[in-house]
């Protein structure tokens, strides 16, 4: 490869971002904005490096995404200290150790990515991956201990900066946290020498010293929010100061303004949220004036409680006391989430993720400058860009293999931004996948659905079927009409008559397209099904045609029908993606099936630990020697892939990488 690699963009980044911090604290002493402006432009270059890096990364290697992703390390001397923690965690909050973890220590690789997507959606995302925040309500809380007990206050200061110190060294100095520990600090100083020192001279140095020891760290997601959070937390105030009327006072003036905070933050973060995570929360601001309160009172108590590691059953009590906070808090997430349009999909071009991001600039500097109309009008040209600029998925067919733990849910997003659903995932008594996951899934990226397939009627593909038919309305269902089914199967199909959805049986030779997406039913045929006993053996099979980008859809088709289909239409078997049939059991999958198909990825939905112990591991071992990339839900969470009818991009927690 000659010229300038995708590596070298990230080294390129790496050294911009440097140069940039380098700038910024020559500057500092003089020009504290500039710093600032500085500061934000070593952000939008660190988030090019980062998708630079990441993209060339998996290309070149086409292993697991989460290798690629960019991820702070703390250094060496810090890292037993930070894991003896993330022990003491472990022990005393059992359950909720991976939230915990994330919120005390800033370690978000336990965490799952359901509760990661959940508080994406609701637009509280940072609030468990930046320790910024957490390190400076800390921080609060002992200052008040310690003025509780009647230290004089600057005493209390000093002993309270010790001790902030001491605790962002203990988890491992990540960046957020030495940025929020470095502006304590500042501000310290500041009181000492009796100065005034500007909150943006603060956060150019808090943001800048993290990138003089790790220049890398300008590649961290938290390290983005972090400074692009408080950036917009100094702005926001300002604005509210000189915006809100005098008239308004006490408690009514403290909700505006922290509602107003709250908005020019969610706009100032958006486009680094829609760059990582593919959507832009609607209900953020009003998320996060719930969330504040809880973190505020969660946050100290959870510290309490890893200071308290070495007296067990002092750290237990702390850890059951705070149960319930940790809880409300995942309501809040829980609620935001689950309000309908909370979320919009966003997929941004390079072009829109460079256009919002000088928008985000412009409408910070038209917060705090009193010639507030030419960065607004810039910040007007700028968003009417990117709202303008073509958009790039009008010709892309998207797989959602939605993560439903143990049974299927594949949703198939045409051009036009319709879905077809294979599959309904769980249903029984107690779980609804349709209520708690699919039906959310979709709603919150828009979007009609267009059509339900029923592969077969197994509980854990028909589970889902009544909830989605009830809050979709799809015109059509098609299913193969095995007789004999299970009570949810008959449930759905009673649905269907009451809303009076067009039924049709899938035969194989059917032939149907959605907005120029070819689904092409290849079993079961009724001959072949009187046949049968086991509705596995009478399963859909589909295969996906877009141009010349094919998928095989299976459900949970055993060897007797992968037999059949090899007998009759072995020349239309051929795939580049493979839904794994049967969450990867044996029954399935058989060695001349894999090699009709020959798939250069094989998509596995299954949940972790499940009772059947699926997958079994010989069926992935098959798959791997077969030259197929194996992504399986329980371990990645939903897995997208995208075609534009030529090659396909996958992607997993916000991560993509072509498939070669
Ligand atoms: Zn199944």
């Amino acid at each position: 490869m000659t010229g300038l690699s995708a590596d070298s963009v990230a080294a390129a980044a790496a050294r911009g971002a440097l140069a940039a911090a380098v700038a910024l604290v020559a500057l500092l002493t003089r020009r504290p904005v500039v710093g600032a402006v500085l500061l934000l432009a070593a952000v939008g270059v660190g988030v090019g490096g980062n998708a630079a890096r990441v993209d060339h990364e998996c290309m070149a290697r086409e292993r697991l995404p989460f290798r690629c992703r960019p991820r702070y390390e703390p250094p060496a001397l810090l890292a037993p200290w930070r894991d003896h923690a993330a022990e003491a965690i472990d022990r005393y909050f059992a359950g909720d150790a991976g939230l915990v973890r994330a919120l005390l220590i800033a370690d978000t690789k336990d965490l799952d990515p359901e509760i990661r997507d959940r508080y994406a959606a609701a637009g509280i995302v940072h609030m468990l991956s930046i320790s910024g925040l957490h390190v400076a309500i800390v921080s609060g809380a002992m200052l008040l201990l310690l003025q509780a007990a009647r230290l004089p206050a600057a005493a209390a200061r000093w002993a309270g900066l010790s001790l902030v110190l001491l605790y962002v060294l203990i988890i491992g100095a990540p960046p957020p946290a030495v940025r929020s520990a470095v502006m304590i600090g500042a501000r310290a100083v500041s009181l000492a020498l009796q100065r005034n020192t500007s909150p943006w001279a603060a956060l150019a140095w808090g943001g800048g010293i993290p990138l003089l020891y790790q220049p890398r760290t300008a590649v961290d997601l938290g390290w983005q929010l972090s400074v692009s959070g408080f950036a917009a937390l100094i702005a926001g105030r300002d604005v509210a100061e000189r915006v809100l009327p005098r008239s308004l006072d006490g408690w009514r003036r403290k909700i505006a303004s922290e509602l107003t905070v709250s908005v020019v933050a969610s706009f100032a973060t958006a486009p680094l949220v829609a760059w990582h995570f593919g959507r832009v929360s609607l209900v953020a601001p009003f998320a996060n004036i719930a969330a504040g309160p809880v973190i505020a009172v969660l946050q100290p108590t959870l510290f309490l409680g890893l200071a308290l590691a070495w007296w067990p059953a002092a750290a237990s009590l702390v850890a059951a006391a705070s149960y319930p906070m940790v809880r409300a808090f995942d309501l809040v997430a829980l609620a935001g989430a689950s309000v309908p349009w909370a979320t919009l999909h966003a997929a941004p071009s390079l072009l829109t993720a460079v256009a919002l991001g000088v928008a985000c600039v412009a409408v910070l500097a038209a917060c705090v400058s009193h010639f507030w109309e030419r960065p607004a009008l810039l910040a007007l040209a700028a968003v009417t860009t990117a709202a303008f600029a073509p958009a790039p998925s009008s010709t892309v067919v998207e797989v959602h293999m939605i993560d439903v733990g143990q049974g299927d849910a594949i949703a198939v997003r045409t051009p036009r931004g319709r879905w077809v659903l294979f599959d309904a995932g769980r249903g029984d008594a107690k779980r609804d996948a349709g209520r708690s996951t699919i039906v959310p899934y979709l709603r919150s990226r828009g979007g009609a659905l267009a059509l339900l397939v029923i592969t077969h009627a197994d509980a854990d593909h028909a589970g889902g079927a009544a909830t989605v038919l009830s809050s979709m309305r799809p015109p059509a269902m098609t299913e193969p009409g095995f007789a004999s089914g299970t009570d949810t199967y008959a449930r759905a199909l009673a649905t269907a008559r009451q809303l009076h959805t067009a039924w049709r049986r899938a035969r194989a030779g059917d032939v149907i397209v959605v907005d120029g997406v070819t689904l092409r039913v290849l079993a079961p045929d009724s001959a072949w099904m009187a046949a049968q006993q086991n509705p596995n053996s009478a399963c859909v099979v589909v295969r996906l045609e877009y141009g010349g980008a094919t998928m095989l859809l299976t459900g949970d088709a055993d060897a007797a029908e992968e037999r059949w289909l090899l007998d009759r239409s072995p020349a239309l078997l051929g795939a580049d993606l493979l839904k794994v049939s049967h969450h990867g059991s044996a029954s399935g999958t058989s060695v001349e099936f894999l090699e009709a198909v020959a798939p250069r990825a094989a998509l596995v939905s299954v949940a972790a630990r499940n009772v059947y112990g699926h997958p079994i591991p010989a069926v992935m071992r098959r798959l791997i020697e077969h030259g197929a990339t194996v992504l399986r839900t329980d371990q990645l969470g939903t897995i997208v892939a995208r075609t534009d009818g030529a090659g396909w991009t996958l992607e997993v927690a916000g991560v993509r990488w072509r498939l070669r």
